[in-house]
């Protein structure tokens, strides 16, 4: 396709993901009345069956973008696919039961790749009960594309929407953050090191808990059961897929108020302390910037702050306050506070 040189206006580059998704946005204009939520959460939250909210997300791995064949093998791949989604419908305090396929391959894959890709796919919907209903397979050029589209159901009483947050409420996170960024930069330092000399086996010992957390996303779905059984239902949720700054700010956005953290709450295990101090990296900013952790971001009002704090491998990280969509953080040492800003991986390099 030829580039029309003379066309106006920025690069995708210069106008960000937030302010592209934006654009896309501002040309919605059917609003059906059986569509609870469109753009703008995790989910589209639709009206269901048995007076169940349906949900729908879809997300898209590329090639060279996402992953690298290099040091991803296809069983994990094929996981990984369809937790990202599913983590999409536990963010919304739901369940997921089907999911769609669409597989661009180049015709140079071999298919061991795809049945061990498939086999992968296959164990994360046993693992969630989901039955893979339809999908699409295309050939591509170079790169291989794979698109997921989950559905799953909420009751109309426990959907959790970004924009929920309030006044008083506690913000709480799931396991610990900043693993899957480090097990990331182990894998890309073995790379270089394995492309310079192919005789090298690549050394990860002592650091099997990052590398598991990067190749292969764990389920938040305990974590959704854990609430409806203490009888708790989030005033907002969201999914840490792009580092927990990045969510903290969707939160404070689409819930017009103020959130303030405490840098001596965030959760990190030791192994990625450990290998953040191998990269020079502040452990706080890998657990602030990291992304693809996959655990879930939530606030909850303050009759509900001690029954949380009961739940297995939930931190309470901060309070939510008055305000105007901005977060901030109490630094461990001195009486500091920070400006949290969005610093996590952004397509199209966003600046909002
Ligand atoms: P998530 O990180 O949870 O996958 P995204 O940041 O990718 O969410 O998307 C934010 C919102 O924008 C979602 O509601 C998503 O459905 C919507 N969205 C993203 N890209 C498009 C697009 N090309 N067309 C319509 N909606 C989009
Ligand atoms: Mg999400």
């Amino acid at each position: 396709m030829l580039d029309d040189l003379s066309v106006q206006g920025p690069f995708l580059d210069e106008l960000g993901e937030h302010a592209l998704i934006d654009a896309i946005a501002t040309g919605v204009v059917q609003q059906h009345s059986f569509v609870h939520k469109g753009i703008g959460d995790d989910c589209a939250v639709m009206e269901g069956r048995n007076g169940t909210l349906q949900l729908i997300s879809t997300d898209t791995l590329v090639e060279s973008v996402h992953f690298d064949r290099v040091y991803v093998p296809a069983e994990h791949l094929g996981y990984k696919a369809a937790m990202v989604n599913i983590s999409d419908v536990h963010a919304m305090n739901g369940k997921a039961h089907s999911v769609l396929l669409s597989l661009s391959l180049p015709g140079r894959v071999r298919s061991a790749f795809l049945e061990d890709f498939m086999s992968g796919f296959h164990q994360a919907c046993r693992e969630h009960d989901i039955q893979l209903i339809g999908g699409d397979t295309t050939g591509s050029k170079h790169a291989i594309v794979i698109g997921v589209t989950v559905l799953g159901e909420v009751d109309p009483g426990k959907i959790t929407y970004r924009s929920g947050a309030a006044p008083g409420q506690f913000v709480c996170v799931t396991g610990d953050l900043g693993a899957a960024y480090m097990g990331l930069l182990l894998l890309e330092r073995e790379k270089q090191v394995f492309l310079q000399n192919t005789g090298v086996q690549p050394d990860f010992s002592g650091f099997q808990y990052v590398l598991g957390r990067q190749l292969k996303p764990h389920s938040t779905r305990s974590v959704v059961d854990a609430l409806a059984q203490a009888g708790i239902v989030p005033g907002s949720m969201i999914d840490i897929s792009d580092g927990l700054a990045s969510e903290l700010l969707h939160i404070a956005k689409a819930s017009n108020c103020h959130i303030r953290i405490f840098e001596d709450k965030l959760p990190v295990d030791f192994e990625t302390a450990r290998a953040a101090e191998l990269f020079s990296i502040e452990p706080t900013y890998a657990a602030l910037h990291g992304g693809e952790d996959y655990e879930l971001l939530f606030t909850v009002s303050p009759e509900d702050v001690s029954k949380v704090k009961q739940l297995p491998g939930v931190t309470v990280i901060g309070h939510v306050q008055e305000g105007t969509g901005l977060v901030d953080m109490v630094k461990a040492e001195g009486n500091v506070v920070e400006r949290v800003e969005r610093l996590g991986f952004q397509h199209f390099q966003d600046k909002s």
